[in-house]
């Protein structure tokens, strides 16, 4: 990051600019929307600055800019749009004591103006270091979409409303007559009877709220997918927005965990923490205390909980707490390892059933039906298929598996880093090897990566 997004207090402050063309219009009309005091000098400036001058709304010097007249302004912008007399008024500001921007020039400018969505109070910046800013506006016209009109109005009423929600206790209550407000109750107001009704509901719906039961711990157990944030249910961020407490695996990624509610604790059940590493029994133990406490805890688990998750045994621990809990579903490491090597996991003719099989169980290599799976157009999706490929080559061609049944691994599915091995059954370890696998990976057996998709990936590289 090399622009760091602050919001300055400009309130009764100054602020200067040079300039009263096109350049210093567009600022201008920012600018006006701020309690700053605005000064602008322009030996001739556009008639909408003599209006906005003559309306008081700015002070307007028929000049061009001289040493001492930007003290104490807090901001200085050089929008002359002439390369020597933008340098010229930009020093003159900076050693008067203004940090300066100069229109148009990132390389020479102190600090650059996000492009912004306004509800004002709610102002959004959006900033891209000037690297796209066809990117920011895209962003801008997406917010501009998304965040109602009134939602300006409604955080100013509950904005003088936050002394009284100050009698609710610190924390969830707070948090739920707030989210009830903004999100449910106030915009209903507001669509039947406008800032008058939002603001007369606030004090029913505190006292909704004051005379609501605590709400109990619960638990959700929650699929996280594979990896990339868009394969979340919206079950999923929901839980992830409301959550107290998240408890993730080591197979969440970072840009995942990034989307839980920012005031809520984050623990790496993953991590190598309690000594060697976290037990089962510490994990549940983890889950049922703070959802004993009330909390409102998310079990955050890669892909499905229910696949290969030890989920079972963690209902179970909750159940004996007596407390309640709930399963959001996710996407499986094998639909997303399928999807990037463009196959369907059954085919009509090939296969009408998939086995999801894991590479070893907690007693060490498992043990599946091997006969089965080496009759010809088997499929099966191998989790944690790593470290036990030889094992599984052994058993399958000891049953009487072809050994040019093709095997495709995907590591990372997903992700930025995904990569896709396409190899045979009597090559598996030594590819495996030789790829250096390090990610997550998942191995199928019986499938290749379909032919286009082979020929657009050697593309990418191509074009890499
Ligand atoms: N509940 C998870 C599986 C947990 S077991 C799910 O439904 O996906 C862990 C194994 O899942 C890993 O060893 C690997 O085989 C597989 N896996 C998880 N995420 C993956 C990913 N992004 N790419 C490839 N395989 C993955």
């Amino acid at each position: 990051m090399k622009h760091f997004p602050v919001f300055l207090a400009v309130e009764g402050r100054r602020i200067v600019l040079s300039g009263g063309g096109d350049a210093a219009l567009a600022k201008l009309r920012l600018l006006l929307k701020t309690e700053a005091h605005l000064t602008v000098f322009a030996p001739s400036p556009a008639p909408e600055i003599t209006g906005w001058a003559a309306e008081g709304r700015l002070t307007l010097h028929r000049r061009a800019m001289e040493p001492g007249d930007a003290l104490c302004a807090v901001l200085f912008y050089a929008a002359d749009e002439d390369e020597y007399e933008d340098a010229r008024t930009s020093a003159i500001a900076r050693a008067d004591g203004a940090l300066t921007n100069i229109v148009d020039n990132l390389a020479d400018s102190q600090f650059i103006t996000p492009a912004i969505v306004d509800r004002d109070p709610v102002t959004v910046a959006i900033g891209t270091e000037g690297a796209a800013p066809v990117l920011a506006r895209a962003i801008k016209a997406d917010l501009e979409a998304r965040l109602p009109a009134t939602l300006g109005p409604l955080a100013r009423i509950g904005k003088a409303f936050r002394r009284m929600a100050e009698t609710l206790p610190v924390g969830r209550a707070r948090r739920d007559f707030w989210a009830d407000y903004y999100f449910t109750a106030g915009p209903r107001a507001m669509d039947h009877g406008g800032q008058e009704a939002a603001q007369t509901m606030l004090d029913g719906l505190l006292r909704r709220h004051h005379s609501a039961a605590e709400r109990p711990g619960h638990v959700a157990f929650v699929g996280a997918g594979p990896g990339d944030p868009e394969l979340l249910t919206l079950k999923a961020r929901k839980a992830l927005d409301t959550a107290d407490v998240v408890i993730h695996d080591r197979l969440v990624t970072p840009e995942i965990l990034e989307l839980a509610r920012r005031e809520a604790t984050l623990i790496d059940a993953g991590k190598e923490g309690f000594g060697p590493s976290m037990t089962q029994d510490d994990v549940n133990r983890l889950i049922t205390e703070h959802a004993t406490q009330g909390a409102q805890v998310v079990r955050l688990k890669g892909g499905d909980p229910t696949v290969f998750g030890r989920l079972d045994e963690e209902i179970d621990a909750v159940d004996a707490a007596g407390i309640g809990w709930h399963i959001v579903p996710g996407i499986t490491a094998a639909s997303a390892s399928v999807a990037a090597i463009g196959q369907s996991l059954t085919q009509r003719r090939r296969n009408a059933s998939v086995r999801f099989l894991t590479g070893h169980d907690m007693a060490g290599f498992a043990d599946h039906d091997w006969s089965a799976l080496a009759r010809p157009g088997e499929v099966a999706a191998i989790y944690m298929g790593k470290k036990s490929a030889r094992f599984i080559q052994g058993r399958l061609i000891m049953h009487g598996a072809d050994r040019t049944t093709p095997v495709t691994v995907v590591e990372n599915a997903s992700r930025p880093d995904q990569r896709i091995l396409g190899t045979t059954l009597d090559r598996l370890p030594q590819d495996l090897n030789e790829a250096a696998v390090t990610g997550p990976a998942l191995t199928f057996y019986g499938l290749a990566p379909r032919a286009t998709q082979v020929e657009l990936s050697a593309l990418e590289q191509e074009l890499a």
